[in-house]
């Protein structure tokens, strides 16, 4: 017998994949230059040289012996010391190496954060619009995910109805900033703000509520803005990383927890997270892309190129007359489509080669998402492509 529930999510399988898929495939018909993909949240910029040089060097000169065998199971020591060292350095918490657990990118911190702080039955709230693939993560775990409604007019966290799903069985809050789909980054009033409920509600039911900050998009800010880093504001946070976005490096598959150091148990929860990993077999990340990373912690790939989308489609959107929050940052935009159904409104711009993807499944019907990480000059001919689908369509 095939486990039904996993068969069972062939019903609903990523909106977003199924997108990119067909763009693929279009592309093959009418060359994919002539298709305005903005499915995928795959970064169009190269990683750094760095990483190259690191990665190349390695190969050459290190003992195979060390760069390919097993890595201990909460990481290389040398890279959690590194990764810790950096953090503390950019953002003024004291994280030492026993803080850093090594993970197979968001989605690897992820499981084990959930897994660590909740047990079966425990409530994880997240507030809308949310990454969607948030359902299955925590789903999967046996957790129950609680949704706290949008706050459209921008997209910064809807206290109101927060507190009224907060409840006992609360034992985690994940927050996603900047954020994908809104590309909204929360204001250091919103993290603050987060925070007194936090530790009013622990002092209440008298257990801890552990914040799960998940960060992918943590250097890709605009106007030369920073994030506010939420552990510096709560002390029961987990700092879930990536460096897919950061550093482009989506297939290598590496990114981290970070316990903050004034945690509950602080100094056992990576220790723990280990042990997960040996539940889940989502184990030990490569050793190459942890060696090689941790040449390049401080680095970015040049990510102006997401800034300078931004601008050009947000310009064009609000002159079409779509209702739109700024973003602040990652390379998504989330625009309200033009009529209800967003699934309707999405299928019309297929028809022009203009793939968006419907936002009914990141908890806020009626939105829809574009990933704008693709080549400027594309960007640039998709404007004309979009005003012709509007005036065709809804004019
Ligand atoms: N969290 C968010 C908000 C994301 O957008 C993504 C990927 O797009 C992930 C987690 C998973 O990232 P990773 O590729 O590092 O596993």
């Amino acid at each position: 017998m095939i486990n039904k529930s996993y068969k069972k999510m062939l019903e609903g399988k990523s909106i977003i994949r199924e997108l990119s898929e067909y763009a693929t495939a279009r592309g093959k018909e009418i060359g994919y230059e002539n298709v305005f993909d903005y499915s995928l949240g795959n970064p169009s910029v190269p990683c750094p040289t760095g990483y190259t040089d690191a990665v190349v060097k390695m190969y050459q000169d290190k003992d195979p012996m060390a760069v390919h065998g097993y890595s201990p199971s909460l990481g290389i020591e040398e890279v959690r010391a590194a990764v810790a060292e950096s953090i503390s350095k950019r953002f003024g918490v004291p994280y030492e190496a026993k803080h850093i657990f090594m993970a197979i990118g968001a989605a690897g911190a992820l499981a084990h954060a959930f897994r660590l702080v909740t047990e079966p039955g425990d409530e994880i709230i997240v507030f809308a619009p949310f990454f969607p693939e948030y359902t299955e993560y925590i789903g999967r775990t046996g957790a129950v995910m609680k949704v706290v409604p949008p706050r459209t007019e921008d997209f910064q966290i809807n206290f109101e109805e927060f507190q009224h799903i907060i409840n006992e069985k609360t034992m985690a809050v994940l927050i996603n900033t900047p954020n994908n789909p809104s590309g909204i980054v929360y204001s250091e009033e919103t993290i603050k703000q987060l925070a007194d409920v936090l530790y009013a509600k622990q002092e209440e039911y008298g257990h801890d509520i552990f914040l799960i900050s998940d960060e992918p998009y943590r250097e890709i800010v605009f106007d030369g803005k920073q994030c506010p880093y939420p552990a510096k504001y709560y002390d029961n946070t987990l700092t879930c990383y990536s460096f897919s976005k950061s550093l482009s490096l989506p297939g290598e598959r590496i990114g981290y927890v970070a316990v903050n150091p004034k945690a509950t148990d602080a100094d056992i929860l990576a220790v723990i997270m280990g042990q997960i990993s040996r539940g889940i077999g989502h184990n030990c990340p490569a050793s190459t892309s942890q060696l090689a990373v941790s040449q390049v912690l401080d680095e970015t790939s040049d990510l102006s190129v997401y800034e300078t989308n931004m601008n050009i489609i947000y310009d064009a959107l609000v002159e079409m007359g779509f209702e739109v929050v700024r973003p602040g940052g990652t390379f998504y935009i989330f625009p309200k489509a033009l009529e209800d159904d967003a699934n309707a409104f999405c299928m019309k711009a297929k028809k022009y080669d203009l793939i968006l993807v419907p936002a009914d499944n990141f908890g806020c019907p009626g939105y829809f998402r574009m990933a704008y990480c693709i080549d400027t000059e594309k960007v640039e001919r998709s404007i004309e492509v979009f005003k012709r689908f509007v005036r065709e369509e809804y004019g």
